[in-house]
């Protein structure tokens, strides 16, 4: 047996060791089967019958996770729902079936070719990676074509999974089970729903590694380094050793983490934080709160169009609105309004190429060219308040009209709800993303007309640095300790406090422990992120002293480069502090 080691994308951290169990790939046919213009009745009730077989077997489906998993994670089997009950898909496959005289596995197999090139030509990689629901929604139909397979044992031994991609229905299945102690994907990216589950069911996870399937066999030993993001096929004993240790280590680290989750967020001098988180699915609710989040500071409401090939309407945004509401209550939910347009495209809102899409029509600049898009929202954000936890965040606010129009919207829908005596929270609070330069210059003159600001410090610092961060040549240049940036966000940060309005970052920044005491040294107390680093940063600021890190960061500001802060900033705590940040960077 070789032995060889595979890097990919470590999206759920944690060490598995153990047999590789290997999934079969469903491939579409390639071939066309034609058939004569008078069996095209029966293809199409062959199609509609195997339709009907997908939808008795996703709401079955759909029972049983509710029931095993909870409410959370079977939510996804009715957004396949939906998908399998759009007319425009439907009426594809017909019109493939009818006008090309061929087999439903034909019509199937362009259907799924048209929505992966669609899907393909989208830069962004979360909107990329839904493709999967569709793809996920035809294999079934597609499986329900054929005769019946003769079931294969499934062994309930715990395995390794090795899979070319998971479809999100299968991901559920089968890692609801118990048995699965890791995964391991030729596919996938971290936004993938096989990650989302794989991180909230603490099952270490590695994808993106083009051709695990091909390179392992049933039944080979392997490692699966969620955290580093590799896999080790058939290692010498050493190796395993080396691995067993860091096993046991990392499993130890991640009960500590645990624990930080249940401790209060205060300094060591009591003064009180927030760790809140950002989520895309309301399915990671209740993986934040485990994990130590008070309140969601940032709900990415984009996901919600990748639901349907059609635009969603007011009643899909209402039930993820008042699910996430209702399930994060008493903390709050700040939700953004959509944040497409430009790169983040999607086929169903026909937005135009873009020369320079980062600077182009996206976020409120979108919403606030299709109003009817943006008022939908709005109203479905609006029902949803009735708890009174519901925030509403504004993404790329560049001047003061945008706000105004904004509000003024706002209370043209508030006044339609009440007329038609629907009930809301009349007093719902209003705020903005700082993450132009420009909007963050005047941040005196924009926190007047808002609640609350959010700084999205991953846009913010590619703006202000010019950086484009995924750009490999230039990316070196991000540096979110760089002496300009900590000026800005420091600006930001006391314009709020002396205009008495609260802010919190909600870039990756808050993510990091180094960063996070920077921005606690200016006065920062509210900090959004991906669930996953709550622990981290928790444990960070749970380490230090308040008053101690205000005159550390003081120092701070007066060095010239993001090395020469980020060394006196580890200096001072390390000597204090020794345990700040040594677990805490293993994540
Ligand atoms: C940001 O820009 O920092 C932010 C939180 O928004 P997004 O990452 O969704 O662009
Ligand atoms: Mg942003």
């Amino acid at each position: 047996m070789d032995y060889f080691r595979l890097r990919g994308v470590g999206v759920s951290p944690g060490i598995a060791i153990g047999e590789v169990f290997l999934t079969e790939r469903v491939i579409f046919t390639s071939r066309k089967e034609e058939i004569l213009p008078l069996q095209v009745k029966a293809e199409l009730e062959r199609l509609k019958d195997a339709i009907g077989k997908t939808e008795k077997q996703l709401t079955h489906i759909k029972e049983q996770i509710k029931e095993k998993i909870g409410e959370d994670h079977s939510f996804i089997f009715e957004a396949h729902l939906l998908i399998l009950k759009d007319k425009s898909l439907f009426s594809d496959l017909v019109r493939i079936i009818k006008k090309e005289k061929s087999r439903a596995e034909w019509a199937l197999s362009r259907v799924h070719e048209k929505y992966k090139t669609l899907f393909e030509s989208i830069s962004d990689e979360y909107f990329r990676q839904r493709k999967s629901d569709i793809e996920d929604v035809l294999t079934k139909i597609y499986r329900n074509l054929k005769p019946p397979e003769s079931k294969r044992g499934d062994d309930d031994k715990e395995k390794i999974l090795v899979a070319h991609d998971l479809l999100p229905s299968e991901a559920a299945l089968r890692l609801s089970k118990g048995n699965v102690l890791a995964v391991a994907l030729d596919m996938g990216g971290q936004t993938s729903h096989t990650a989302i589950l794989a991180r909230s069911l603490d099952i270490p996870a590695v994808v993106g590694l083009h051709n695990v399937t091909g390179r392992v066999r049933k039944g080979d030993f392997v490692i699966v380094d969620g955290t580093d993001g590799e896999v080790i096929v058939n290692p010498p004993l050493a190796i395993r050793k080396e691995f067993l240790s860091k096993k046991e280590k990392y499993d130890d680290y991640r009960k500590e983490l645990k624990k930080t989750a249940k401790l209060s967020a205060t300094t060591l001098d009591e003064v009180r934080f927030f760790p809140m988180a950002n989520i895309e699915l309301p399915e990671e609710v209740n993986l934040a709160r485990s994990l130590g989040a008070e309140g969601i500071g940032l709900f990415r409401s984009e996901f919600i169009y990748l639901q349907s090939t059609t635009l969603p309407t007011e009643e899909d945004h209402y039930s993820i609105y008042s699910r996430l509401a209702k399930e994060a209550y008493p903390s709050p939910v700040y939700i953004r309004t959509v944040d497409i347009g430009g790169e983040k495209s999607l086929p169903q809102l026909k937005i135009e190429k873009e020369p320079n899409p980062a600077l182009g029509l996206r976020a409120i600049r979108f919403s606030l060219r299709d109003r009817d898009i943006f008022k939908i929202q709005l109203r479905a954000i609006l029902r949803a308040s009735v708890e009174k936890n519901v925030r509403i965040l504004i993404p790329m606010i560049t001047e003061i009209e945008e706000i105004e129009e904004v509000k003024r919207l706002f209370w043209e829908i508030k006044e339609e709800l009440r007329e038609r005596r629907v009930k809301f929270d009349m007093n719902i609070p209003l705020g903005i993303m700082i993450e132009v330069p420009a909007a963050a210059a005047i941040t005196d003159l924009l926190i007047r007309e808002v609640d609350y600001i959010s700084i999205g410090t991953n846009d913010l610092i590619q703006y202000y640095l010019a950086v484009d961060r995924s750009n490999e040549f230039v990316s070196y240049l991000y540096k979110p300790l760089h002496p300009s940036i900590l000026r800005l966000i420091r600006f930001i940060i006391e314009t709020a406090h002396r205009e008495k309005k609260e802010v919190t970052v909600c870039g990756e920044m808050a993510a990091d422990p180094l960063s996070a005491i920077v921005l606690l040294g200016f006065g920062l107390k509210k900090f959004s992120m991906n669930p996953i680093f709550i622990p981290r940063v928790k444990k960070a600021l749970r380490s230090v002293e308040y008053k101690a890190v205000r005159k550390m960061v003081q120092k701070a500001m007066t060095l010239k480069t993001a090395q020469e802060v980020e060394e006196h900033i580890i200096e001072n705590i390390l000597v204090k502090h020794p345990n700040t940040f040594l677990m805490g960077h293993i994540t």
